[in-house]
């Protein structure tokens, strides 16, 4: 998806070891991961948006394969009812961190990468999975201030927070930034608005990113697409579906863990579809 760049061989010489590796898995490898027991151990994990909807089972999911989770969401009592529910079934010690992501300010972001840095000590993976809806409305008709906190909770935000916590990530051996896309970010459509285009944005964003890491560190960037998924936010856009028709955050989780975890070290740049259409 992304073409090399050219690198300063002094600058290429002076990064860490850079990874490669000539078969990196293909997305059906991804989406059909069968996660060995202990294959997230060792690992911290942030998961924002982590209190409701796919975000909350990719943390308890992550919990459960060994990782430390760091749950970030604006809904403090979700994120309790998270951390309780990952204590139960014997996950390690989960850290709450509320932020709403409309209003967050990056010096906030760099306060939460110090905090992360002196009680954690250390930061493998990103889960970008916070996202709003927006209204579905012609582009003519859209709301500005709506538009305007899509693009900060789906783009700005993540591409903030992204930035703030990359100091931890570089440190980490193969740190995983996983950012959460959907079709109409692949595909743009009439209506889906500020939506789409925050979405696009972020698809852009992690093959940026990819091109600007991938010669210099051990740093991966992808992209998910979970397709449609039984969630609040897919209610609200498709009022008329019946939910029990659409598969539930807990069947996806295979290609959320996997990218999170050594098995797909190599994979750079992608933009995985979890439920491709035939
Ligand atoms: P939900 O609406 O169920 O959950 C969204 C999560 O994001 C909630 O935990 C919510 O917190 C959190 N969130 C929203 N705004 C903010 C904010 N300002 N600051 C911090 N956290 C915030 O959505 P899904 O689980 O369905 O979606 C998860 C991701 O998957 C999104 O990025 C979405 O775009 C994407 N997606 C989903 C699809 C689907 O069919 N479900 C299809 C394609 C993509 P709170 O609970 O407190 O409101």
């Amino acid at each position: 998806m992304s073409d090399n760049i050219n690198q300063p061989a002094n600058q290429a010489n002076s990064q860490k070891n850079v990874q490669s590796l000539t078969q990196p898995l293909t997305h059906d490898d991804i989406r059909n991961f069968v996660p060995p027991t202990h294959c997230l151990d060792g690992k911290t994990i942030l998961v924002t948006g982590a209190g409701d909807g796919i975000g909350r089972v990719a943390a308890l999911t992550y919990a459960r394969y060994g990782a430390t989770v760091l749950l970030l969401g604006r809904t403090s009592s979700k994120l309790e009812y998270v951390y309780d529910e990952i204590e139960s079934l014997g996950g390690k010690q989960p850290a709450m961190l509320p932020m709403n992501l409309e209003g967050a300010t990056y010096a906030e972001m760099q306060q939460l990468e110090r905090l992360i840095d002196k009680e954690v000590g250390q930061l493998d993976g990103i889960l970008h999975n916070a996202g709003v809806l927006g209204q579905l409305t012609p582009l003519e008709m859209y709301d500005v201030d709506t538009f305007a906190q899509v693009m900060k909770v789906n783009f700005t935000a993540t591409f903030m927070l992204t930035q703030a916590l990359l100091p931890l990530l570089k440190d980490a051996d193969h740190g995983s930034i996983v950012f959460t896309s959907s079709t109409v970010g692949t595909h743009p459509r009439a209506f889906w608005g500020a939506y789409a285009l925050s979405k696009q944005a972020v698809e852009g964003m992690s093959d940026i990113f990819t091109q600007e890491t991938q010669n210099t560190t051990n740093l991966r960037f992808n992209c998910v697409n979970p397709g449609g998924t039984r969630t609040n936010m897919r209610a609200h856009a498709y009022p008329g579906e019946n939910p029990m028709s659409l598969k539930t955050p807990e069947d996806i989780m295979a290609g959320y863990v996997c990218l999170m975890s050594d098995a797909s070290i190599g994979v750079r740049g992608q933009v995985v579809e979890l439920q491709p259409k035939d």
